[in-house]
């Protein structure tokens, strides 16, 4: 039987001892698609599961990894045969069920997407969770009747991977994009995905007036605390602010002002369980409305191997853009 390299996790009394092993295909967890993991990435909540500094992990041990591409080796459902290009997101996938962080994979085939084929694995893995969790957003503000001609968009954690490409995508749509980020430095970076004006994060890092003058008609959160009470506190008349990360901390100190007095509506964002459609519908305007270019300029590529060493990075958000990590 073949065997393959995977990253396990231990538990431990200090957090997660994580070790490379060599495992075969009779070790993997139930499932009716097994994938040959080509690419993977890493993404904040990866960052969590690797260092324990967030109980993501919740079955032991665990192949961490939240999302992967491959290539389906093997399938007993009906939409998947061998040969196919497939996607991962969530799911649970790195947290109670083995993840991407090894070179196969057994899955539930109605967790998996067919890969857009306008992206190539490294490009999906580009875009991966966070990437995916930005266009899940951008397509909450439009639900909630966002559009261009409605005013100025913000977008928090603007350097981070989720920002990143919620810059990249606003900015193709045609908003004026207004980026906040504790890394001013990256201002040119940062106009270079396409936004009109980037703003130091710690104007919006203090605790949020009930209602402050109005600055944009939408944006794109991900960094959760006071950030997003000012972001709710400073929204236009009518629009939309969606709500994705915890980046600053999980709490949301904030009133009702906003709601009541200017019909803001605060969107929570979820891609772990988010459903097939809509994961669907995402996949589809992310192979059309990205701009490879600019994907390729948010992204840097390394072995799977160094996954270890860029987790407390992450969390430290000292990463910019996207990480892809080649598998084999
Ligand atoms: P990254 O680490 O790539 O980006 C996070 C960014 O947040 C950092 O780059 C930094 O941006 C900013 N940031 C970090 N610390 C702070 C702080 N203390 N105060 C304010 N801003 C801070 O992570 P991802 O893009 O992968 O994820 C972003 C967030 O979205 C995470 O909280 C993650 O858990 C969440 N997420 C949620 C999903 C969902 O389903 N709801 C799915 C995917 C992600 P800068 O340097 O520009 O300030």
């Amino acid at each position: 039987m073949a065997t393959f390299k995977a990253l396990l996790a231990a538990k431990t009394e200090t957090g997660p001892s994580l070790a490379w092993q060599q495992l075969t295909e009779a070790d993997l967890m139930e499932g009716d698609v097994t994938v040959a993991v080509s690419h993977t990435t890493i993404n904040y909540k990866d960052g969590l599961a690797l260092t324990g500094k967030a109980p993501v992990i919740r079955r032991w041990p665990m192949i961490p990894g939240i999302d992967l591409a491959g290539t389906v080796v093997s399938s007993s459902h009906a939409d998947f045969k061998a040969g196919d290009a497939v996607v991962l997101n969530g799911w649970g996938v790195g947290e109670t069920h083995y993840g991407g962080y090894a070179g196969l994979a057994r899955l539930k085939g109605d967790w998996l997407i067919k890969r857009p084929p306008q992206l190539t694995a490294a490009e999906a893995m580009a875009v991966g969770t966070a990437g995916y969790t930005a266009m899940l957003a951008v397509l909450a503000l439009e639900r909630n009747g966002l559009n261009p001609a409605k005013g100025p968009v913000i977008v928090t954690g603007a350097a981070g991977g989720v920002g990143s490409v919620a810059i990249i995508l606003l900015a193709r749509l045609g908003y004026r994009v207004i980026a906040s980020t504790g890394r001013t430095s990256e201002r040119d970076y940062l106009t270079g995905l396409g936004a009109a004006e980037v703003i130091d994060r710690a104007e919006l890092a203090g605790p949020a007036r009930p209602l402050g003058k109005e600055r944009w008609a939408g944006g794109i959160d991900a960094v959760g605390s006071h950030t997003l009470a000012n972001l709710l506190s400073m929204t236009q008349y009518g629009g939309t602010i969606a709500a994705c990360g915890l980046a600053q901390g999980m709490d949301l100190s904030t009133s009702v002002a906003p709601f009541i007095l200017r019909g803001v509506t605060l969107a929570g964002i979820d891609s772990v369980m988010a459903p097939k459609a809509l994961r669907q519908e995402a996949w589809r305007r992310l192979a059309h409305d990205l701009d490879k270019t600019k994907l390729s300029a948010i992204t840097t590529s390394r072995p799977l191997a160094e996954v270890t060493g860029l987790a407390p990075e992450i969390l430290a958000g000292k990463i910019r853009g996207r990480v892809v990590l080649e598998v084999g």
